[in-house]
């Protein structure tokens, strides 16, 4: 099997990995699966949806091998129902890989082009954003002031590590705190010219 293309949206809580990701995934040729959307669209009232919710009210990280799993059969069904094409669309993912244990269960199934950091330093503005976002979004898991500071130690411990993982010649930061089109600008322009040089490659193989 070829690997999935694929750009991750990287960053703490309330950086707008969600918000980033869902607009790239509205321009064609790109596909954006948000794996905390996927485990909040799981029934409550099964193990798995249990498991979400008991994981997710603490702030924690639903254990990895569930998680890939649940994942991947996702995006399989979104391959066979002609949602996500791999051969013609890039994969956008955010909040999937979290840690190096997942991203080392992915690496057979993904390609990395580029992860799109969107690094925020103040820890209190995504404290801010988080609070909002529970009011707006419905969103337990931002409601209460302890579990966003736990939410935000786990990106500390688990997820930064990725950064390193994946080294410096995929990462590109840029400032999570600019307005949201200043952002995707961004994002926009490194995906444009991937695109440019994969057609360009493609052609000059033909
Ligand atoms: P945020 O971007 O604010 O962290 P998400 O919607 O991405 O929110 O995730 C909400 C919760 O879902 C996480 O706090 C975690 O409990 C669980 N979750 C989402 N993605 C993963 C993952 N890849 N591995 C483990 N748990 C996850």
């Amino acid at each position: 099997m070829n690997k999935y293309r694929t750009y991750l949206i990287f960053g703490a809580p309330g950086s707008g990995k969600g918000t980033q990701g869902k607009t790239l995934g509205t321009i064609p040729r790109f596909f954006h699966c948000a794996c905390g959307e996927v485990f909040r669209s799981i029934d409550t009232r099964t193990p798995l949806g249990r498991k979400f919710v008991e994981y997710s009210s603490r702030g924690e990280l639903v254990p990895d091998e569930v998680t890939v799993e649940l994942w991947r059969v996702r995006i399989l069904h979104c391959v066979e129902a002609h949602i996500f094409k791999p051969d013609i669309d890039h994969l956008v993912l955010d909040g999937i890989p979290r840690n190096i244990a997942q991203a080392e269960i992915m690496r057979d199934i993904i390609d990395v082009k580029h992860v799109f950091h969107l690094s925020c330093p103040d820890r209190s503005k995504l404290v801010e954003r988080l609070k909002k976002r529970a009011i707006k979004d419905n969103r337990l898991d931002d409601a209460n002031e302890s579990v966003i500071r736990h939410r935000l130690e786990t990106y500390e411990r688990e997820s930064k590590p990725l950064l390193d993982y994946y080294g410096k010649d995929l990462i590109c930061d840029i400032d999570a705190t600019e307005e949201p089109i200043a952002v995707f600008s961004k994002i926009v322009a490194i995906a444009a010219r991937d695109s440019e040089l994969e057609a360009a490659a493609a052609a000059s193989a033909a």
